[in-house]
């Protein structure tokens, strides 16, 4: 900095000390009098924030069992750092933003996987990735029936399971205003219960159920039941598949199982439908289309291992496992990994 001096030393003194003082300070002041020309400080360069790394890790597991998977290929997608050893445990890491990773996973003697990841400041652990083993008791042919529709179009169809406990509203007349049979709605109502949880290997079940003799419009959250009577009816039962304003129509006494007048295999069938599934070839399953009424209305095992898949997987979910990336990303361990 250049100093001027003047004639009256003290006060210039002070103002040469006043002056230093301020310099120090960085803080310019104008005096009255012809001060010298201050240079501006040079600007300290503000360092540049160092990308931190972030990861993701966790294990790479064979759905149903929780055995780790070797042999496999994790590619990511945009590319980021992936480890992967022959124990199935990996690390995708990257220096920069954290942004949703696309996951692919192939491994021989498995159906290959797509999902996301969401990359996150830090280093998150204990993240689950699991993928299907293509062998008994998993069928893909089967799970393309139940879940895509494979026995009865060929288009296949994503995956359209609920993704709340749904509500229930049982109309308590039928479509010419008459009375249904208590028993009637009372078995009705215990089938309605247990499909539910059935089809969602427990992980759903009915929320409110209500009862009244009013018609009731579809309604986000709600299965609305009607119960019809008609002799000539060409059908038991049907239902829309999978949609949240869900609706079940029931034929009374026409499809009737001895005093039963709607059998508990009828209702679980409907309420298969409701929960997002298709028919399927095997004729002793709940979802065969042409079916045997009168059994309560238990899945068989098959039905009950794939509906257990698909209610582990994301809705819209496609052929053949892969997540729509409007799915909620994988995180530290997705709830309890289903042992069979
Ligand atoms: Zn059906």
């Amino acid at each position: 900095m250049a100093l001027h001096t003047s004639s009256s030393n003290t006060a210039v003194r002070s103002t040469i000390a006043l002056l230093a003082g301020l310099a120090a300070a960085g803080l310019t002041a104008c005096g009255g009098g012809s001060s010298p020309p201050t240079q501006a400080p040079t600007p300290i360069p503000t360092p540049t924030p160092q990308p931190t790394e972030w990861s993701v890790s966790g294990s790479l597991v064979e759905y149903g069992t929780g055995r780790p998977v070797s042999g496999a290929q994790l590619t990511v997608d945009p590319p980021v750092t992936v480890a992967l050893d022959a124990g199935g445990s990996f690390k995708i890491s990257s220096a920069a933003a954290p942004t949703l990773l696309h996951v692919h996973v192939e491994a021989p003697g498995y159906v290959p996987r797509e999902t996301y990841v969401q990359g996150a400041t830090g280093a998150r652990t204990n993240v689950a990735l699991d993928i299907v083993r293509n062998a008994a008791p998993f069928s893909l042919d089967f799970y393309r029936q139940l879940v895509r529709n494979s026995f009865e179009s060929s288009a296949l169809e994503p995956l359209a399971r609920l993704t709340q406990s749904p509500n229930i509203y049982l109309r308590t007349e039928d479509q010419n205003g008459k009375a249904i049979e208590p028993e009637v709605l009372e078995s009705v109502t215990q089938s309605i219960r247990m499909a539910v949880s059935d089809w969602s290997s427990g992980t759903l079940s009915v929320a409110a159920f209500e009862k009244g003799s009013a018609t009731r419009p579809r309604t986000p959250g709600w299965i609305v039941v009607n119960i019809l009577r008609d002799r000539n009816s060409s059908v038991c039962g049907r239902a829309y598949v999978g949609v949240p304003d869900g609706q079940i129509q029931l034929w009374d006494d026409r499809c009737a199982c001895g005093s039963k007048k709607i059998g508990g295999s009828l209702v679980a069938h409907e309420v298969g439908h409701a929960m997002g599934f298709w028919h399927v070839s095997d004729k002793k399953a709940i979802m065969a289309p042409v079916g045997d009424n009168c059994p309560t209305g238990i899945l068989t095992d098959e039905e009950k291992y794939h509906a257990t898949v698909a209610y582990h997987r994301s809705p819209g979910n496609i052929d053949r496992d892969i997540d729509p990336d409007t799915m909620a990303p994988l995180s530290t361990r997705d709830g309890p990994l289903v042992a069979n």
